[in-house]
């Protein structure tokens, strides 16, 4: 019982330590989407940050184009529409650039936007100063010099322009790695976890069987005892009734398909109610112990069985065995019974525990009554008794030739009788 409890709360245990990991495996595998949506929306910001970043230095080239353009072939060029593509280059430039504030940036991004917005307030200026004196004063060296400064300014901004875009590559390559390196960790928690999970599983499932293994050992154990008990005797410890009922049932349904003899001893205590009376009760059931002891000494074949047939009285099944050689093992059980000279002073037989015997001996046919060869041996426990007691009374049986008359079946051949062993 002990045992059963204590591996009851190693079974809770593994199944919790299953679940939990599995739970685990669950929750890991949670976290494993919000890293990979995480890695991926990461990645959507980085493009729209360069995309952003792009909008800004073009927006920058088309001013330099225009600038260009405007100083070198103003016959093509109205001032007005000069005026008018500038400004709304500054304006998709802000709009790039509001953008790209709007994005969440990593403290390094933060930095270089920082730097190119604070290169723009100084550079502007000057660049806005002289594209409209060179829109204003038209093709002239004044304006060619205005335009370089204009210029160079516009170099300056994409120069910066180029220099955040390379921050913000370096920023996501550097945010991909440690993605990576985390939905790694993440699945290799995943294997580690879900693997504990099987091999748990696994081992339980080892325990499960061996204890079912355990316990259907003991079951069987437990109903071979019951059995033993249910077909010993107990106060002897030899078979008891119930076992030799089912004994001869079957020996003599094999003496009947094999056409081979059985012999049928039958035993009794002589004057046991004296025994009793004088000696009390209690020796009585020691007598009957020594007795039962000494008759086992004598069947010994593992074919025969020895039984107590009830009260003071025991039988003895001798399969495929003939009338002679039973005679010779009932004259042995009766020496073994009166060599142990246990004291008796009320018995007519002797001055020590006898007993009386009778044997029978037959091969059985197809309808013949077991009870019938009961009867028989014990007709001749009877004669033993009334020629004296302390002796063996024996008769073969030959089955009857008319199978339908029952009670001709068995009828005794012969009567032997063996003086009383003293
Ligand atoms: P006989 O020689 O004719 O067989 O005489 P008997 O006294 O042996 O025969 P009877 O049938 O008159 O008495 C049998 C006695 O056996 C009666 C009963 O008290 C005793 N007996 C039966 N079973 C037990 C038992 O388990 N223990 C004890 N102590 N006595 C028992
Ligand atoms: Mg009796
Ligand atoms: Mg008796």
């Amino acid at each position: 019982m002990h045992i059963f409890r204590q591996t009851t709360v190693a079974l809770s245990i593994g199944f919790g330590a299953i679940l939990a990991c599995m739970l685990g495996s669950i929750y890991i595998g949670f976290e494993h989407l919000d890293q990979t949506r995480g890695a991926w929306q990461r990645d959507a910001l980085f493009r729209e940050k360069v995309r952003a970043a792009f909008l800004l230095r073009e927006a920058i080239r088309e001013r330099s184009f225009h600038l260009t353009f405007a100083t070198t072939m103003d016959d093509f060029f109205d001032r007005d529409e000069q005026r008018e593509l500038y400004s709304s280059k500054a304006v998709s430039f802000l709009q790039a650039r509001g953008k790209l504030i709007e994005l969440r940036m990593t403290g390094p991004e933060k930095k270089a936007m920082g730097s190119l917005i604070a290169r723009i307030v100084e550079l502007r200026p000057r660049i806005d100063r002289a594209m409209d004196l060179v829109v204003e004063s038209g093709n002239n060296e004044f304006a060619l010099n205005q335009m370089r400064i204009a210029l160079d300014g516009q170099s300056g901004v994409v120069k910066e322009i180029n220099d955040f875009i390379k921050v913000v590559e370096a920023e996501s390559a550097r945010e991909a790695e440690l993605a990576a390196l985390a939905i790694s960790k993440t699945q290799r928690n995943m294997l580690y976890l879900s693997g504990s999970a099987v091999a748990l599983a696994a081992l339980i499932g080892l325990l499960v069987t061996i204890r079912e293994a355990r316990n259907t050992r003991r079951l069987r154990r437990h109903r071979d005892e019951l059995a033993a008990l249910s077909t010993t005797d107990g106060l002897t410890g030899i078979a008891n009734r119930r076992r030799l009922d089912q004994f001869m049932d079957m020996e003599w349904s094999r003496s009947i398909r094999s056409n081979t003899p059985v012999s049928i001893i039958l035993m009794d205590i002589d004057h046991f109610k004296n025994y009793n009376d004088a000696y009390g009760h209690g020796a009585g059931d020691e007598c009957l112990i020594k007795v039962a002891h000494a008759m086992s000494g004598v069947i010994v074949r593992s074919t025969d069985l020895l039984a107590r047939y009830g009260g003071e009285e025991f039988a003895c099944i001798l399969p495929s065995t003939e009338l002679n050689r039973a005679v010779e093992i009932a004259e042995r059980l009766c020496a073994a019974v009166s060599k142990m000279e246990i004291p008796h002073e009320h018995s007519t037989a002797a001055d020590h525990v006898t007993i009386s015997i009778g044997v029978m001996a037959t091969t059985p046919c197809p309808g013949d009554d077991l009870a019938d060869a009961f009867e028989v041996a014990d007709n001749n426990l009877y004669q033993a008794k009334e020629q004296g007691r302390n002796r063996v009374i024996s008769s073969t049986v030959a089955v009857a030739k008319n199978k339908d008359t029952q009670s001709e079946l068995l009828s005794p051949m012969a009567l032997a009788s063996s003086e009383g062993i003293t």
